[in-house]
């Protein structure tokens, strides 16, 4: 048999066809007017999808990670201050990083489950009378809680502090499957990777950087080659890349950007909702609660949920795997074995999260979780059947 269920982890999620067709090309000369009819259109496309009419668009082959190496690297110095939370294992991720490159990372310790703490990072930036923090990190979404911040309000944080550092954001799980306002924002520099919201394979950091951030790249010191957005934008100019950029994959980018555009951006963002708020019901038809501790927070890309104490979440992600051939996310770090988690991002239909949820339901019942089977299924028809145009049509009628 082929393996033809959709997975439900939070990335790399489920590629469409068209997307698998144009990374499936032939070889072109990567220094040639051949090649800008790819890069252009990326670059382009990706800044629509951050709403952003000013910032420069860096496409790396790497992946999220890289994406953090490069917003760092490029603007700051050894010793620079860095002010961010930990509310789960992607911020932990990116201070790890900080830390690693001498930076001196001042750490807002955030229950998992948690938002960002906005007013504590303006209480902080307040006291900083000598504006020595020169960049704040936020995870717009985190991957590992199912936890949405509030990106206008870390914003809103910084200017009340009346403060000039820099805000970075990691948008690696939310960029193209929820609303992301670059210059609204006053984001500096944004981050994501191909195998999120852009259906594809890993293999690409993506970044927008401000014009201050593009400032700060003159004058900053830590060590940069392969991630030197400099090398980058100089190569640009050329239809060129510093090496040999991965152009299956960004000819994958630019189909990806053209579908996102045929759906508009604001759809994409509200058929996450709907898939996401449909699990959430599922949720808690079974008894279940996330690990996001506030509906303000509940993520439209991932649902963290939590199992009984006692019982191993794990076990649901490697039973779904053995005997239904269906992917499920496991808890990470703190939170490892006691929630699972559920992956609503990407390309995905009401009928294909449905799929998800019925495995999901059938694997408790396995384990002996006490839930009925068909609860969570039938919570989430009823509100996709109030979501969708047919049932709208047949009401007005
Ligand atoms: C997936 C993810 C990353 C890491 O991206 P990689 O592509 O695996 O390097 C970083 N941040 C968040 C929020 C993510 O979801």
């Amino acid at each position: 048999m082929t393996f033809q269920n959709p997975v439900f982890i939070p990335g790399p999620t489920n590629m469409p066809e068209a997307i698998r067709q144009a990374c499936y090309m032939p070889t072109i000369d990567h220094r040639s007017p051949v090649f800008g009819k790819i890069l252009h259109p990326c670059l382009e496309g990706v800044g629509k999808v951050l709403k952003s009419n000013s910032a420069k668009i860096f496409i790396f082959p790497s992946t999220g990670t890289g994406g953090w190496e490069t917003a760092l690297t490029n603007t700051l110095s050894k010793g620079d201050k860095v002010l961010a939370a930990r509310n789960g294992m992607f911020s932990h991720r990116w201070i790890d990083m900080c830390q690693r490159h001498g930076l001196d990372v001042q750490v807002i310790e955030t229950p998992w489950g948690d938002g960002l703490p906005a007013d504590k990072y303006e209480e902080i930036l307040r006291g900083d009378k000598s504006h020595s923090i020169k960049v704040v990190l936020a995870t717009h979404n985190e991957t590992a809680t199912g936890v949405k911040s509030d990106i206008a309000a870390m914003r809103r944080a910084l200017d009340a502090a009346n403060h000039p550092a820099m805000l970075y954001v990691d948008g690696v799980s939310s960029i193209g499957s929820m609303d992301f306002r670059m210059d609204e924002w006053g984001v500096d520099i944004a981050v994501t990777g191909s195998q999120k919201g852009f259906m594809l394979p890993a293999g690409l950091a993506i970044v927008g950087f401000s014009e201050k951030a593009m400032k700060a790249v003159e004058t900053a010191t830590l060590p940069r080659t392969f991630f030197d957005v400099r090398n980058m934008a100089k190569g640009y100019g050329n239809n060129a890349y510093p090496y040999t950029p991965p152009v299956g994959l960004m000819n994958g980018l630019k189909a990806s950007l053209a579908m996102i555009e045929a759906e508009g951006l604001e759809n994409v963002f509200a058929r996450h909702t709907r898939i996401a708020e449909g699990v959430r019901r599922a949720v808690d038809a079974w008894g279940l609660t996330l690990c996001a501790t506030s509906p303000d927070v509940y993520s439209d890309t991932v649902s963290a949920i939590c199992t009984p104490e006692g019982f191993n979440a794990t076990d649901i992600v490697t039973v779904g795997a053995r005997d239904y051939d269906m992917a499920f996310g496991v808890g990470l770090g703190e939170v490892a074995g006691k929630l699972f988690r559920i992956g609503h991002l990407g390309s995905l239909t009401d009928a294909m999260m449905l799929s998800g949820l019925a495995t999901a339901e059938m694997v408790m019942v396995d384990l002996g979780l006490d839930i009925t089977l068909g609860s969570g299924v039938a919570a989430a028809q009823e509100y996709y059947r109030l979501g969708s145009g047919k049932s709208k049509r047949i009401a007005a009628e």
